[in-house]
């Protein structure tokens, strides 16, 4: 009878135990406890899936032009392998990668201007609203991603947004949300003090000002870097803009060199974040982009409202929690405006509960728990 009783009672610590571990692991589905999001402004699709395209390439008065001589091969795995090394050889292989439309998959804005502000705001906040209609210095008055989770205890603080754009105050509504947002030209001031952040505000002041409010993209990775290892924020946010300035100066070569450096720079991060203790296998990286641009000969150079073919983006990830589906084909369309909820749904949380008109996560990319 005793032994009985014992029995009942253990059996039933057992069924406590165990029901206390489902909850647990509902309401913590995923790994992914930090978010590296990055932008390169305005990178085609055709570049990230098929490599340099060869009438783009300038030609050389004599001999070959250095331009095709880095980037040209035969084959197009191999002109992108070749652009974007560590979306190829990583992002694409241990993660998924989606918008070759040559197989399937397509992946767009939908805010339906296809330049830059709206675009970046459709990713920020989750949807393509049409009151965002211009890239001037208006204070967006959508909420955004960044900010929601900025707003909450175990995020406060610990979200570091960066943009080459001068844009990015106001795309992020700085003055609303009070968060880290450091963009163009301004001095890096988190309150803190290091030398590295001396040197990249001195060089700030004393680099040639080339396209008005947007500095070369090294020294805005190099200020997000800085911040990273330093103050190892949960979330980084990283906007580059070298990848649309060169194309709208007519500069194929030097847009095949800042895609090539912006890949570089998602690969320093994704290096530096799996040696530390914060971030390694448990943090998710997404790569995408604004805006694509229109069709060689000519519309390559831009993009908008009247450019065929500048709805058309991409979008990549890599993380504990993302399969290894690889390049995706023949797959539903994704859009911009899914992203927000998608990166907020890695961390367990809801951002539709507070944006309701925000696109819905992209399940493919959160593992099979979601499926
Ligand atoms: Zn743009």
């Amino acid at each position: 009878m005793k032994s009985t009783r014992v029995l009942i009672g253990l059996l039933t610590l057992a069924l406590c135990m165990a029901m206390a571990f489902h909850a647990t692991a509902q309401e913590k589905k995923f790994k992914t406890e930090n978010i590296i999001f990055v932008m390169t402004d305005g990178l085609r699709w055709q570049e990230v899936f098929q490599g340099a395209e060869e009438s783009l390439l300038p030609e050389a008065k004599s001999g070959i032009h250095p331009s095709r001589a880095a980037y040209w091969r035969d084959t197009p795995e191999e002109r992108r392998e070749i652009l974007m090394p560590f979306t190829w050889k990583v992002m694409a292989k241990e993660g998924q990668i989606f918008g070759n439309q040559n197989k399937g998959s397509v992946s767009q804005v939908s805010n339906g201007y296809n330049f830059s502000y709206p675009g970046f705001s459709e990713v920020a906040c989750g949807y393509g609203f049409r009151d965002v209609d211009s890239n001037n210095k208006i204070y967006n008055p959508h909420l955004n991603v960044f900010e929601f989770l900025n707003n909450m205890p175990a995020y406060k603080d610990k979200v570091g947004c960066f943009g080459a754009w001068e844009l990015f105050p106001w795309i992020l509504n700085r003055e609303r949300s009070g968060m880290l947002v450091n963009a163009g030209y301004e001095p890096l001031d988190t309150g803190k003090s290091f030398p590295e952040y001396e040197l990249l505000n001195r060089m700030k002041k004393e680099t040639t000002h080339y396209w008005g409010g947007e500095p070369f993209d090294s020294i805005t990775f190099e200020t997000a870097y800085a911040y990273f290892k330093r103050e190892q924020p949960r979330v980084l946010f990283l906007a580059l803009g070298e990848t649309d300035e060169w194309p709208h100066g007519g500069r194929y070569d030097l847009y095949l060199d800042a895609a090539r450096q912006a890949d570089n720079a998602v690969r320093y991060l994704w290096e530096t974040a799996q040696s530390l203790d914060q971030y390694r296998d448990k943090t998710t990286l997404i790569f995408t982009t604004d805006h694509g641009r229109g069709y060689a000969p000519l519309e390559w150079k831009s993009h908008g409202e009247d450019v065929a073919n500048s709805e058309n983006t991409w979008m990549a990830f890599l993380g504990p929690d993302t399969e290894p589906l690889g390049e995706r084909e023949k797959v539903e369309r994704v859009t911009a405006s899914q992203l927000a909820a998608t990166m907020a749904a890695f961390l367990g949380e809801d951002f539709r509960a507070a944006a309701p008109e925000a696109g819905k996560p992209i399940d493919d990319v959160l593992g099979s728990t979601n499926n």
